[in-house]
């Protein structure tokens, strides 16, 4: 395996950044990650604008141009012989002495990508049989909606949920309204029928499958409602399903141990997994 660190390709096994990297000792930086689909970049234009984004809220420079990152992202998939998997970049403030505030004069932001293959088979079997979530509070910062990687909370919630047999957690607000998930949103097939998940105005993460996945539903003419919904609802909910570069569509089938539903995977979620995955599969540059 290879992976692009600061402008060159090295050996996966030996790639390494400074100590005084900044990602490093601060969490200052932001990430990215693109699902991949017959060895190109799904989505690949929600992903580059909220990079962009991203960087531009913490005023980190853009370490290059789009077309530059294009190109090396496809190195890294190519080199790495990825046909159906996923691309991760960071890019930190860079390297100076430790201290809080920026450094000055600037220093280049510094760059890692990986790329690695899953098995697509696998996770379809998996992904038919339901999964579970549990439900954790909500303690991350005020600034969700920028993809930092600082993931301290999302790593303990996502551990919790692993300790019980889950694959996701869910926050939860002080007024007891799911937020989303460690590294998903969340939707939920309500009691009326309609598609829900929580509207962006809010402190989360504004998922790029989330919205190509609104632009499938609108195009199935399936009723939807950019609305947040409390645990109660989502464990009276007909069905229940996750969004992400990873989890693409997955069905949910218990919340905290309470059955979604007859407790099998619905005909709603199965079938925006696979209207998705046909989309992106279709779209991927
Ligand atoms: N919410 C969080 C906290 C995430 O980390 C992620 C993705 O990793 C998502 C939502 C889903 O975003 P996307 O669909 O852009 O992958």
């Amino acid at each position: 395996r290879f992976a692009y660190v600061n402008g060159r390709f090295v050996r996966h096994g030996q790639a390494a950044v400074h100590i005084e990297d900044r990602g490093y000792q601060l969490a200052d930086g932001v990430y990215e990650v693109w699902a991949v689909f017959d060895g190109k970049l799904a989505d690949a234009e929600g992903h580059f604008a909220r990079l962009w984004r991203s960087l531009d809220e913490l005023r980190i420079a853009h370490p290059m141009s789009e077309a530059s990152l294009i190109v090396v992202l496809r190195e890294a998939i190519r080199r790495n012989h990825v046909r159906e998997g996923l691309v991760y970049l960071q890019v930190s403030r860079g390297v100076a002495k430790r201290d809080h505030a920026f450094p000055s004069p600037a220093v280049p932001p510094a760059v890692v990508i990986t790329a690695r293959s899953v098995d697509r088979a696998a996770i379809e079997a998996k992904a038919a049989k339901g999964s579970a979530v549990i439900t954790v509070p909500e303690n991350r910062w005020g600034r969700c909606d920028i993809k930092t990687i600082g993931l301290l909370p999302n790593a303990l919630a996502k551990q919790a949920a692993r300790e019980r047999g889950a694959i996701e957690a869910w926050f939860v607000d002080d007024l007891g309204l799911v937020t989303e998930g460690a590294s998903s949103n969340a939707w939920i097939v309500d009691a009326e029928g309609r598609l829900r998940t929580r509207d962006t105005q809010a402190n989360i993460l504004r998922g790029v499958t989330r919205l190509t996945l609104l632009d499938v539903i609108a195009q199935a003419g399936l009723p939807v409602a950019e609305q947040p919904f409390t645990v109660e609802e989502a464990k009276s909910a007909r069905e229940a399903f996750i969004t992400g570069a990873g989890s693409l569509v997955t069905p949910i089938t218990s919340v905290d141990g309470v059955k979604i539903g007859d407790g099998t995977v619905g005909p709603v979620a199965s079938r925006l997994r696979a209207l998705y995955i046909e989309r992106a599969r279709a779209g991927a540059i």
